[in-house]
Parts: C-alpha cells; sequence; structure tokens
C-alpha cells in the first residue's frame, strides 16, 4: 500500500526533508560547547506514562536537516510547507541562538503554527498511534494556525546545551480517580529556544479554549493562543532551564498546565494517579 502524507493525504514522496535547510545554517552559526569526548547529538524521544514505554532515537547533529520522512508529499513539503518556513526562520533564528525577542501577536501565531506543525511530523516519524487527527492536520495545512484547543509555549535552555532534541510524553488525566482524558506534550528543543505543544484529547470546545487567561510560569511564555501586546511576549523568559532540570518541565510533574474547560489544572500525578491499560 502507496504511504499517504499525513497531511493532504495524496501519495506521500519517496522521501521529504523532515527539517528544513535553514536550520543547518542556524546550526552552523553555534560554537557547540561539549563534554569532552562527546559529539553533538539530535534525538527523537517519546515515554508513555500509561504503558511504561520509553523510546529514543539519537543521530549526529550535523544531520538535523538531512532526515527523510517517507509521510510527506512533495506538493506540501515545496509549497505551503515552504511558505511557513520562509515567515518562520527570521522569527525563530535569533531565539535559537539565544537572543531575547518580541513578537507581536500575528508572529506568535506564525511561530505556534511552525511549533505545530513541526511536532506533528516528528510524532508521525515516531509512530503511528495517538498521534494528532487529521482533522487538526488538515487545520495547520489549510488555516496556517494551530487547532484552537492547543496551547504552545516556549522556555529557554541555558547552560550546557544538546543540539536539538523532540519529545513526546503521553499520560491519562484523572482527576478523583475518574479518567479525562489522555495529554500529549510534545516538547522541541533546538538549542536554547524549547517549544512545548500541548494537546489534550478529547479536546476542550474552541470557546473555552480561547478564553483562558493563564499566560504560564516564570519558566514559560506562552506562544498560542497569542499573548496581547500588553502584557506582550518577551523572551526568554523569566526563568531559564539547564539539561537538568528540562526533563522536570518537558513532563510537566512540577508545573501541571492550566488546561481549559472541564479538566482544569490535573492534580493526579500520573506516576501515582495513573492507571496503565
Ligand atoms: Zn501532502
Amino acid at each position: 500500500m502507496a504511504r499517504k502524507c499525513i497531511f493532504c493525504e495524496k501519495r506521500a514522496g519517496s522521501g521529504e526533508h523532515m527539517f528544513p535547510d535553514w536550520l543547518n545554517k542556524v546550526f552552523d552559526q553555534i560554537e557547540w560547547q561539549m563534554p569532552e569526548g562527546e559529539t553533538p547529538m539530535w534525538s527523537r524521544g517519546a515515554q508513555d506514562f500509561r504503558t511504561d514505554e520509553v523510546s529514543e532515537q539519537v543521530w549526529g547533529a550535523s544531520e538535523i536537516a538531512s532526515l527523510i520522512l517517507k509521510k510527506l508529499c512533495h506538493e506540501c513539503n515545496t509549497g505551503w510547507m515552504a511558505d511557513m518556513e520562509a515567515v518562520s526562520a527570521p522569527l525563530l533564528t535569533p531565539m535559537i541562538l539565544g537572543r531575547p525577542s518580541t513578537l507581536n501577536q500575528t508572529e506568535q501565531v506564525t511561530v505556534g503554527t511552525w511549533a505545530t506543525k513541526t511536532v506533528m511530523v516528528c510524532e508521525a516519524s515516531m509512530s503511528e498511534e495517538r498521534n494528532f487527527t487529521p482533522e487538526d492536520r488538515k487545520i495547520v495545512m489549510n488555516e496556517n494556525r494551530p487547532p484552537g484547543h492547543l496551547r504552545v509555549f516556549a522556555a529557554s535552555l541555558e547552560g550546557l546545551i544538546t543540539p536539538a532534541r523532540f519529545g513526546v510524553v503521553r499520560m491519562e488525566v484523572q482527576n478523583k480517580g475518574v479518567r479525562l482524558g489522555d495529554l500529549h506534550l510534545y516538547t522541541l528543543q533546538i538549542n536554547m529556544l524549547i517549544l512545548q505543544v500541548i494537546r489534550q484529547d478529547p479536546p476542550a470546545s474552541v470557546g473555552v479554549s480561547m478564553a483562558d487567561p493563564n499566560f504560564g510560569s516564570d519558566g514559560e511564555i506562552r506562544v498560542f493562543p497569542p499573548i496581547p501586546d500588553n502584557p506582550g511576549f518577551f523572551w526568554p523568559p523569566k526563568k531559564s532551564f539547564d539539561l537538568e532540570g528540562l526533563p522536570r518541565y518537558v513532563t510537566r510533574l512540577d508545573n501541571p498546565p492550566a488546561l481549559p474547560g472541564p479538566w482544569g489544572p490535573h492534580r493526579d500525578s500520573p506516576r501515582n494517579g495513573g492507571s496503565p491499560r
């Protein structure tokens, strides 16, 4: 059976680049400070609290933009995705390099859309189950914005830095022992920039999710839904993570996201409250 493009569902190409060229050019500008004897590595990982499954795949960093995926079509990759890369690269590059940045509301939506598109592609490169729905992908493709029920945050990484990592953490959310649904935490780290996309399944209604006033914790700033000009989007946030602290942010064990709708802030720990199925 021919593989289908995860976005338009037409026949997929024999191999499209997962990451854009511009990312390689940004990586060329970074002086890697690695522990002696170690080479910069790029990795993809997944952690599922419901099944206790953990997987991790690692490559040399110079290959970040040469990873090939057989689940995209040439038309998508050279069409709307290329257009998106062109507007996103100038916004993302300074943050990846660690330069303080402001984004207006339109630019926040652009960065949020890029993060969503990228985690959709990374996720599809690892597995076919429990992924974003075709409807969510079509919103990104056709409307050039994240689906309204998603949350996107930006954080920063300092100190000894790995070049790039994609990870997804999947957990079951319960309230007083009652299962509410699944939470998927996608974290993309590219040098100093951390982008996190939060998806709840089933999703909250759009009316509820857009009304959420939460602006995130000290260690993050919300990208989507966008923050109005006052207080405005300013990166980096007050607090940066280091490599040791990053896993706590990735799993959100210390800072459960303020989720819209009936989920509220989920308080049951996934390790204690989650029941594997
Ligand atoms: Zn396509």
